[in-house]
């Protein structure tokens, strides 16, 4: 299973996905929680703590409504107490396949911050082979750990391209959505509201075996899914995935 977008709704996702005995993939073009990351600086949440906290672990913070800080770390916290697989720096370009055989291509998001820190700074990655990774990944088994490396100097456009396959695909991609990649992946969007259809119960799309969670599901109005609401659509999942029976919370 993989989870695109590594906000407070993609952890909350793969949580709950680690949790039914699943093994997600996060992938995120750029670091963890990236629109939390991209904030003022010192901004200060209107939530409070509690209505912001995932995998029932609790978050506690100075003042009574959190800072950005806060939120950063704490969310970091959440992806090492769940041990969670997380492929940061990493833009996902294009979803093939279908239900239970999808195959996702991901490329090294330029200037990449992982890239920043190798290179000490200077953004440059000239000196990376072409690398083609491909790993099995299946709803219930541990992701296959053969992996493909070869360089190829005659098809540098391919530089840092892989294609994963995945069993599930989860878009969770963001606080202001990337409608034209949701159309690529299939998903039709209203006209007026670019809201995508998709299932109310199970959130599943238009696209069979694909899921769509947090603020994407809002289309234009960012203003009706915040992480006090998204943080809860892993579970509507999830539940949907393995059966079970979950009240629907009203956004
Ligand atoms: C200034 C500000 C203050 C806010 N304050 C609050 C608040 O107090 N309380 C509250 O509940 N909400 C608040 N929000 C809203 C909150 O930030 C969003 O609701 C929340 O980030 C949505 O979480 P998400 O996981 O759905 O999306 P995001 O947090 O946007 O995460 C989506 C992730 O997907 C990644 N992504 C996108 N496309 C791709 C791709 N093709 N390949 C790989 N990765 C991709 C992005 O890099 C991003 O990390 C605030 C927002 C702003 C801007």
């Amino acid at each position: 299973m993989i989870c695109i977008g590594a906000g407070p709704t993609g952890l909350a996702c793969a949580i709950e996905a680690k949790r039914a005995g699943l093994r997600p993939l996060v992938i995120d073009k750029g670091v963890l929680c990236n629109s939390l990351y991209r904030y003022p600086v010192n901004m200060v949440f209107f939530t409070t703590p509690e209505l912001l906290e995932i995998g029932d672990l609790p978050f506690v913070s100075a003042a009574e409504k959190p800072t950005r800080v806060e939120a950063l770390k704490y969310y970091r916290k959440c992806v090492e107490h769940y041990d969670l697989e997380l492929r940061l720096g990493e833009t996902v370009t294009r979803v093939e396949g279908s239900d239970g055989n999808f195959r996702v291509h991901t490329r090294v998001t330029e200037n990449n911050p992982a890239i920043k820190a190798r290179d000490g700074g200077s953004g440059a990655a000239n000196d990376d082979p072409v690398v083609e990774r491909q790993k099995g990944v299946s709803s219930r088994e541990s992701h296959g750990d053969q992996e493909l490396s070869r360089a190829t100097k005659s098809t540098p456009l391919l530089a840092h391209e892989k294609v994963l396959p995945a069993v599930h695909v989860f878009a969770l991609t963001g606080y202001h959505p990337d409608f034209d990649f949701l159309r690529q992946l299939g998903v039709k969007l209203d006209l007026k509201t670019n809201k995508p259809a998709l299932d109310a119960q199970t959130l599943e799309s238009n696209v069979p075996g694909l899921y769509l969670a947090g603020v994407v599901i809002g289309g234009n109005h960012t203003s009706e899914i915040f992480i006090e609401n998204g943080r809860f659509h892993g579970k509507q999942i999830i539940a949907a995935l393995t059966g079970t029976t979950l009240a629907v919370a009203q956004p």
